[in-house]
């Protein structure tokens, strides 16, 4: 048993079973053995791959698509250019490579960095030494300033709670421990749960769905900042308009895993929600759920993928070749992943949406 699945055991032992998202927080992130706070996780050597890992045209599609975004708002001086779950820092270092070209806009960014692991902060802070960045625990601590914002892979690994209809309530999945003393998924007796009122009318009995109180806590402050003082946020990931089903899923070595295996040592991550997002970011306005293979179509992912093959040859030829097709073809990342932007109301939303 390692030191964290010991400390879960004492506390289901001192608590009772506990939520899904009271173990996801702890797995993910507990300060001594939680999973992003202390490894990198990302590229081959790592458990998964993300897509700023498999080419450089993703992030510099996204910088660009901000950087419009900012320019059909008057480009804003000073204005905060921020992202969530940074990872290694690879996203923003090709973001802020591609628009080094638009005129203004490195002087007026303020560079802020949501990240919660010391290990990935190091890493970021390496992949952006060249620039003059904040790191911040949280969205509440974003200057007051114009916010244009990334987040790629940033929601799904924010903790879920997964609840099952039965009858007019519902029945809270939960992790306690089986007769052997080993974690073991059960269910609460049903009770009525507010914010699941919406779901009574599309699900029937045995449904499952899943929710996500710091992704909605999380997109209302971006909403309302967005919608106060203009910006735009791209979110991009796994995921659908509206949760069905049990998406809780756990990554080791780019496989799928047990996540009540081993907890800390692998990647635990749901599905977003996106309608949920939308919801809670009003009054600021939200684009259509668009596939990620078509938003980067309409960036133009295909003119740069030639631009940059035209330099290529070889084994780096096909490997670009290959990256292409993986962030954008349906049987790979193209259709899973999806992409919605917040606006305000009465701004243009930023370019490949329709
Ligand atoms: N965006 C990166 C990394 C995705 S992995 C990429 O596309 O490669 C998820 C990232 O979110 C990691 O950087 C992780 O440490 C961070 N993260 C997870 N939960 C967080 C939280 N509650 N607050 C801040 N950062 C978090």
């Amino acid at each position: 048993m390692n030191g964290l699945h010991a400390h879960l055991v004492a506390r289901i032992n001192a608590d009772g079973p506990l939520s899904i998202a009271d173990y996801m927080g702890d797995c993910l992130l507990h300060p001594d053995w939680g999973y992003y706070a202390t490894r990198d996780p990302l590229g081959v050597a790592g458990d998964f791959t993300t897509a700023p890992e498999i080419s450089q045209m993703f992030g510099e599609l996204v910088g660009l698509a901000l950087a419009q975004a900012w320019m059909d708002q008057g480009a804003p001086a000073p204005f905060a250019l921020a992202e969530l779950g940074p990872g290694r820092g690879t996203l923003m270092a090709d973001m802020l490579r591609a628009t080094r070209a638009v005129p203004g806009f490195h002087d007026a960014m303020r560079l802020h960095l949501v990240e919660a692991s010391p290990t990935l902060r190091a890493a970021q802070r390496r992949a952006l030494a060249d620039y003059d960045a904040t790191w911040c625990d949280s969205v509440a601590n974003l200057p007051d300033l114009p916010l244009f914002l990334a987040a790629n892979e940033f929601f799904d690994a924010l903790p879920i709670r997964q609840f099952i209809r039965d009858g007019d309530g519902w029945r809270e999945r939960r992790i306690g421990l089986d007769a052997d003393g080993a974690l073991a998924f059960g269910l609460t007796d049903a009770t009525p749960q507010p914010v699941l009122a919406h779901r009574l009318h599309d699900t029937r009995d045995g449904d499952m769905v899943e929710t996500c109180a710091p992704a909605t806590a999380i997109a209302a402050t971006i909403g309302t900042r967005i919608a106060a003082q203009g910006g735009a946020a791209l979110i991009v990931d796994y995921g659908a308009w509206r949760s069905l089903g049990d998406t809780f899923q756990a990554l080791r070595d780019h496989a799928s895993a047990n996540p009540l295996e081993a907890p800390g040592t692998a990647d635990l991550t749901a599905h977003v929600d996106f309608e949920s997002l939308a919801a809670a970011a009003r009054p600021a306005a939200h684009t259509p759920l668009t596939q990620q293979g078509v938003f980067l179509e309409r960036l133009g992912i295909t003119a740069r993928a030639q631009a940059l093959a035209a330099r290529l040859a070889g084994e780096k030829l096909d490997a670009h070749v290959a990256a292409h097709r993986r962030l954008t073809h349906p049987d790979e990342m193209g259709t899973l992943f999806k992409v919605m932007a917040l606006h305000r109301e009465s701004t243009p939303p930023p370019p490949g949406f329709n």
